[in-house]
């Protein structure tokens, strides 16, 4: 029998050091949330006009301060700002815009796990962001019941153990490392006892807009991982990169995991041969090999972001005649019901 002292104690409080703060969370905290502040501190307050309230309260404004810096002074287009500055536009409702644009809905099948291709399971994570991506297709996901974190992780764990189909997991979200690395550790820890797990793959934008997020634990988190495993970053655009991004993504490669890029192709942030010849050369220069260039899921509100599939294809043509071919990420459109993304 356990006397009531140490039971007691059992419960208490974990030490002081797990509670501490991180750099990366304080700094995640601190991010600008109010459109008013953003565009007062690029000298753009004359663009006031155009921000949408009624879409910063359905998907609120965030953006850490270090991606802020990575904005032109005084640019209304500059191509970063339009990935998260709520405006006008948003308010537009165009005809086969909806809420459910990829079908996530009919794919889950446990609390917080996509299955929608042979072999993988995508985990929802977590539903938060360290930034908000205006063309993001989870804007409307109801991340806060569908998330596997607050599950417990129990019933997503059992569905991917009973299904031996499933040789890669693919943690997303939301950005599955906007979790404490002690979370991680313990998601890592329940799935390394399911054997038919061939590989780990991790979708995050957090290497690109929190580089901080790349710290001495996670490092070692990612060190130790027992699978070969993939690390999908996600920026759009070349000015995305810096001196701070590369030397994250270094480090993560010394650990050998394989880092690819994926984009979304959006009108007024990368829709010219120019820009996209630019992020490819700059992602891999930052050791991020291109993986897919996504046309844009129809979501309500981000229509303004869409380009024609003519005018996609006729970009991705010209990107295949000017770069080595391993530079040129893959055009694909997300379709519910079709067994991958489906190629233009
Ligand atoms: C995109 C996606 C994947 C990964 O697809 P790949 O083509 O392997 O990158 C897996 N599961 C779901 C639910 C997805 O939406
Ligand atoms: S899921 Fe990715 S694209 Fe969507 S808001 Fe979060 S970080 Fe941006």
């Amino acid at each position: 029998m356990i006397p009531a002292a140490q039971s007691a104690q059992q419960r208490a409080p974990r030490p002081i050091a797990n509670l501490q703060t991180s750099r990366w969370q304080q700094l995640w905290r601190d991010a600008v949330r109010d459109p008013r502040e953003l565009l007062s501190m690029l000298g753009l307050e004359g663009m006031a006009a155009r921000i949408s309230d009624s879409a910063a309260m359905q998907f609120p404004l965030r953006v850490p301060r270090g991606f802020v810096a990575r904005m032109r002074q005084g640019d209304p287009h500059d191509p970063l700002l339009r990935q998260v500055l709520p405006i006008d536009d948003e308010d537009r409702i165009v005809e086969g815009f909806t809420l459910d644009a990829v079908g996530d809905a009919a794919a889950r099948s446990a609390n917080g796990v996509l299955q929608k291709y042979q072999g993988r399971a995508l985990l929802v994570a977590t539903g938060s962001c360290a930034i908000h991506c205006r063309y993001c297709f989870r804007r409307h996901f109801p991340y806060s019941d569908e998330t596997a974190a607050r599950a417990g992780w129990q019933e997503a764990i059992a569905t991917i153990r009973n299904d031996a189909s499933v040789d890669e997991v693919i943690l997303s979200g939301g950005d599955p490392l906007s979790l404490a690395t002690s979370k991680l550790v313990e998601l890592t820890d329940a799935l390394a006892g399911v054997p038919h797990i061939k590989r780990l793959r991790i979708h995050s934008r957090l290497p690109v807009v929190l580089p901080e997020r790349i710290d001495a634990g996670l490092l070692s988190w990612l060190d130790r991982l027992p699978w070969p495993t993939t690390l999908v970053i996600h920026a759009n655009h070349t000015n995305e990169f810096d001196g701070s991004v590369d030397a994250a993504l270094a480090q993560v490669r010394k650990t050998g995991i394989t880092v690819l890029n994926q984009a979304v192709l959006l009108r007024g942030v990368n829709d010219s041969v120019d820009a996209l010849a630019a992020l490819s050369e700059r992602s891999f220069a930052a050791g991020a090999l291109p993986y897919y260039l996504h046309q844009l899921d129809r979501v309500s509100a981000t229509a303004h972001f869409e380009i024609s599939d003519d005018i996609a294809q006729g970009l991705h043509a010209a990107l295949a005649a000017r770069l080595s071919g391993y530079l040129v990420p893959r055009l694909v459109r997300e379709i519910a019901g079709d067994p991958g993304k489906r190629p233009l």
